[in-house]
């Protein structure tokens, strides 16, 4: 921590590895905005009064590790405006595709970012090819398209009626589908029944025939 300028509001006595330590000022909140950690030198850090749960030493050795590895950690874009993160869907093999932010900025002065296949990103590009997509601009056009959807009462109105449709004209189906099999069930059943009281006076030849029968009506 005073490698990093971190203000200290603790002697070097009362980090005893027993007590956990309490950062204030860590995260930069805004309205809109992806929570951002802000720098360390801004942190205020403090020895609490309640049991610590990571040692220090570990801590300072993942810090150091997250350090060495923080070109190939995933960068999300600074804003909360991605809007198809855990909607769209790599048309390769179904991954997510994740935002991506990127230095260069566009016309209008915001920072490009692409959606990119997870997959092809871990496997760096070996599994999956999929081409990245400029997020900014599919974005753009899904708001648009929503805007006029917005405008369009009656187009709406149909979608929303349609979507309905789908969901309880599905749910009467299986709930038929379900009425049915359970009626097949107790007639099945009805049938193993009598053909097991009917073995008590088969002869041998036809008691096989019969436990045949009881067999693939049990697999039914
Ligand atoms: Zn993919």
């Amino acid at each position: 921590l005073k490698e990093n300028n971190v203000d200290l509001f603790a002697e070097r006595a009362e980090f005893d590895d027993e007590h956990g330590v309490m950062a204030y000022n860590r995260t930069l909140q805004r309205p809109g905005k992806a929570n951002q950690i802000r720098p360390m030198e801004e942190w205020i850090v403090a020895v609490g009064k309640h049991p610590g749960i990571i040692a220090g030493s570990d801590w300072g050795r993942v810090q150091a590790m997250l350090d060495v590895n923080k070109s190939k950690s995933y960068r999300r874009p600074r804003s909360n405006a991605a809007l198809l993160s855990g909607l769209l869907r790599c048309d390769e093999c179904g991954d997510y595709m994740r935002p991506k932010l990127t230095n260069r900025k566009n016309a209008d002065g915001e920072l490009i970012y692409t959606y990119m296949c997870s997959t092809k990103e871990r496997s760096h590009g070996t599994v999956c090819s999929m081409k990245n997509c400029n997020g900014n601009t599919l974005d753009a056009k899904i708001i648009k398209e929503i805007r006029k959807l917005s405008a369009d009462r009656e187009t709406l109105t149909r979608l929303l009626a349609q979507t309905k449709k789908v969901i309880s004209g599905s749910k009467e189906g299986y709930d038929a589908e379900l009425a049915l099999l359970r009626e097949k069930h107790t007639e099945t059943e009805e049938r193993i029944k009598r053909l097991v009281e009917s073995l008590s006076v088969a002869s041998d030849t036809s008691a096989k025939y019969v436990m045949e029968q009881i067999d693939e009506l049990h697999r039914e």
